[in-house]
């Protein structure tokens, strides 16, 4: 027996197994992760000199993730990847390249700053310079069931964000760039270690924001490629990785089988995002990115201007959640119904979904409380955020439920496994039908 059979016998997977198969097989080391590919496909340049601009780069890119899906495909049809050489220059190394240089004027998510984050004088919306900033680290058990499993999802909570929404859950850290503990790629990928190693399904990338820290973040991947089981942190390198780990008191059995696919350092990863990413950013996580666990906030109209002073968000989010599905990914997208936002939000973006993106799995989210500054409560509290300072009455989120069967939304396993049995499940069904 596997170290995740418990894992892989969980009754999700009858539902869910067919639509999120790359990620579950990569989970129990039946498939290497993506970066492992990536590493293997071959770019015939010297480097990034050899290449000299970023839009190049991009172009070369997208060119050899081509060669990057056949072998992808070649992957899930049985191809033993093992047996292939590693390159001088692969395409994993370009991802590293073409972060480091356009974090020099970043385009990383939409607002396309083009700021210098590495001269650090002018800041762009994420406020930001180069530093990526460690909230906490840990196994979290909140997460959906296919992520959290039987021994939790490997959760890494960046500080900053690039939106500013004003019911932010984890204001703590979004809002507070100086909070937690500054970490190097070469950390980041020891914390994805040491977390694989003690049995997380997946590494989950998340803020804040992760996008806004996507040159540590693809550069930690790279690390992990490279020097995989070499990364095991020892000594002093252990006490500063453990800092920032929220259960370090929790004695969690390391086991080099949780990440062993072929001999090499395996583990999934995720990427958790708010989805106000760049083309340019999308399209370099292709080749990297496993499983993708998008939001989907706000319908069409100005809520998200007023609520997260965020401007272009519907249509970025449905730009690169089309994207994601006509690519054939992995996905399960949230959506957070809030109150008194079910006609001009809920309903919009579940119809946008059904008609767009068919089948893929949504969770739609009854959790909402007034937090940040739509707590009526806090000394803070904005005046703009007068309709979404209460929880949703039940009614409302019935509406949404309902709203998501009618249109034959994918949705009910991955919405309802938390408070429900598989059987109450069908009974929940009945009633809202
Ligand atoms: S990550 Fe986004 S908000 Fe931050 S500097 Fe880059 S483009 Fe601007």
């Amino acid at each position: 027996m596997g170290v995740y059979s418990d894992f892989e016998r969980l009754w999700i997977w009858e539902s869910l197994g067919d639509r999120l198969e790359w990620y579950l097989g990569v989970s129990v080391n039946r498939y290497p992760a993506k970066y492992l590919i990536a590493k293997r496909v071959e770019i015939p340049v010297g480097g990034f000199d050899e290449i000299g601009s970023v839009d190049k780069g991009l172009e070369i890119y997208k060119r050899y993730t081509e060669d990057f899906l056949k072998l992808w495909r070649d992957v899930r049809n049985g191809e033993d990847i093992s047996r292939l050489e590693v390159p001088r220059y692969s395409l994993l190394d370009l991802a590293r390249d073409l972060v480091r240089a356009i974090v020099r004027k970043c385009i990383f998510c939409r607002w396309k700053c083009g700021v210098d984050r590495v001269e650090g004088k002018k800041l762009g919306a994420c406020m930001l310079t180069t530093e990526s900033r460690v909230g906490s680290y840990f196994h979290h058990f909140g997460e959906e069931l296919v992520f959290r499993g039987t021994h939790g999802s490997g959760t890494i909570f960046f500080t900053s964000c690039n939106m500013r929404c004003l019911f932010c859950q984890n204001g703590d850290i979004s809002r507070d760039r100086f909070n937690g503990i500054p970490y190097t790629p070469r950390e980041l990928a020891q914390i994805a270690f040491l977390l694989r190693i003690e049995g997380c399904h997946n590494i989950n990338w998340v803020g804040g924001e992760p996008t806004i820290h996507l040159h540590s973040i693809v550069e930690a991947i790279w690390y992990l490629a490279k020097e995989g089981f070499r990364l095991m942190p020892r000594g002093s390198e252990l006490d500063k990785i453990l800092m920032a780990k929220a259960d370090a008191y929790i004695p969690y059995p390391m086991d080099k089988r949780f990440a062993l696919y072929k001999g090499e350092f395996n583990v999934p990863m995720l990427f958790n995002t708010n989805m106000f990413l760049s083309e340019e950013s999308m399209i370099l996580l292709r080749p990297l990115i496993d499983i993708w666990l998008p939001d989907f906030k706000f319908g069409p109209g100005r809520c998200s201007v007023r609520l997260s002073r965020t401007p272009w968000y519907f249509e970025t989010a449905a730009r690169n959640h089309k994207m994601l599905y006509e690519w054939g990914e992995n996905m399960v997208i949230r959506h957070l119904v809030m109150p008194n936002h079910i006609e001009c939000c809920t309903k919009p973006v579940l119809e946008w979904i059904a008609k767009n993106i068919p089948g893929t799995p949504v969770n739609v989210m009854d959790q909402y409380r007034p937090e940040s500054y739509a707590d009526p409560h806090s000394p803070h509290f904005d005046p703009d955020a007068y309709d979404i300072a209460r929880r949703p009455t039940r009614e409302e989120i019935i509406k949404a439920w309902t709203y998501a069967e009618e249109l034959g939304l994918n949705y009910r396993e991955i919405t309802f496994e938390k408070k429900l049995s598989k059987r109450a499940i069908e009974g929940l069904k009945a009633l809202i039908q």
